[in-house]
């Protein structure tokens, strides 16, 4: 349980004292099939896309919450994790002045988001087997360090941090701790979304792109305090989520284990995978994974980029970044797409 975190103290004031932008439909909410929408100019001929989405996403976000276990005034929903994150860069750091921690190999929205809003950026790397190095963190934290940026399960590494490492953070850092979970629906790890009441600095945010097949409808999830949210709320753009991408969301959360039989399945491929890759020669290491990718350590990460790249397979080479010399990160694929990998990384 945190006790000594004010929400008050870590807003920007310009964010204190705005008045946010009311749309027509946040005016009118009595919504019943039939009254005469003559509100908000839009063009009256029926096609499914004529009116407004719903600006708070009612229906949508009742579905979460049944899924997530989270009352709706702890949801916002974002165009896509990256808006949740810019958000809450636009909530809480004042540029040109305040600071963000991020733990790399991480992530790169963190840091593009960062310098989009002007805001610095203190990096402390991973150790060398991809978990944060909590005192040396909290230790770099000032009195402008206003969001941590959490990772776990880790992109690109792969790996879960320690529950007792992310309860050190989230315990003892005076400012928000953002834990992404993008990559939570495939772990063993449960998630922070339940400890929420215990820890009013905490925001976790999650995403339909991954396990729940929908990076094509840009869908981010954020769960935090109700305060926090309020916050987050009064700045989003009014209608961030799109008509279409409501109602696709709704429509495929509502079939029943699709998502839960399809990480199984990715889950199954995903040993099958690293068994398979134990057989390559030149695959020096293959990190631990949590997650719906494989991180491997090979002898030259560009040559081999591309010379896959040449017989039409892409993954990501990773060799630039921190503690992640010469690896490439595979996605698991089909069954079919996993096995072409294969074929080919013993055939180069
Ligand atoms: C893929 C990914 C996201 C997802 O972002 P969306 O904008 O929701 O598609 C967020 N965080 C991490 C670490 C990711 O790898």
């Amino acid at each position: 349980m945190k006790t000594d975190f004010d929400l008050k103290n870590i807003i920007r004031p310009t964010i204190k004292a705005l008045k946010p932008y009311s749309s027509a439909r946040d005016e009118f909410q009595g919504v019943t099939d039939a009254m005469v929408f003559l509100d908000a100019n839009e063009n009256p001929f029926e096609n499914g896309v004529n009116r407004y989405p719903d600006p708070q996403q009612g229906a949508l976000k009742s579905i979460l919450s049944e899924i997530k276990g989270i009352p709706s005034n702890q949801i916002l929903l974002g165009n896509g994790s990256d808006e949740v994150l810019d958000l809450i860069f636009r909530a809480f750091c004042e540029p040109n002045q305040d600071n963000v921690i991020i733990l790399p190999p991480t992530y790169g929205m963190y840091e593009v988001l960062a310098n989009l809003n002007a805001i610095a950026i203190k990096k402390v790397n991973l150790d060398a087997d991809f978990q944060p190095k909590v005192e040396e963190i909290l230790n770099s934290a000032d009195t402008n360090s206003k969001v941590l940026f959490i990772c776990s399960p880790n992109n690109p590494s792969g790996n879960s941090f320690t529950p007792e490492a992310i309860e050190g953070m989230v315990s003892n850092f005076k400012g928000i701790v953002v834990i992404d979970e993008a990559y939570i629906d495939f772990s063993n790890e449960t998630s922070w979304i339940s400890k929420l009441d215990q820890y009013p600095n905490l925001i976790v945010t999650q995403t339909l792109s991954k396990a729940y097949a929908m990076a094509g409808i840009r869908l981010g999830l954020c769960f935090a305090s109700a305060e926090i949210i309020k916050v987050l709320n009064t700045i989003k753009p009014p209608y961030n989520i799109n008509q279409l991408t409501q109602k696709k969301a709704m429509e495929l959360l509502n079939i029943k284990d699709l998502t839960s039989n399809q990480i199984k399945d990715i889950l199954k491929e995903r040993s099958a995978l690293i068994l398979e890759l134990q057989s390559i020669n030149y695959i020096l290491k293959i990190y631990p994974s949590d997650a719906n990718f494989v991180l491997v350590k090979v002898d030259d990460a560009t040559m081999r980029y591309n010379q896959l790249i040449e017989k039409g397979i892409v993954i990501r080479n990773r060799t630039t970044q921190p503690g992640c010399e010469n690896t490439l990160r595979l996605t698991v694929g089909t069954s079919k797409e996993n096995k072409i990998l294969i074929d080919t990384l013993k055939s180069i």
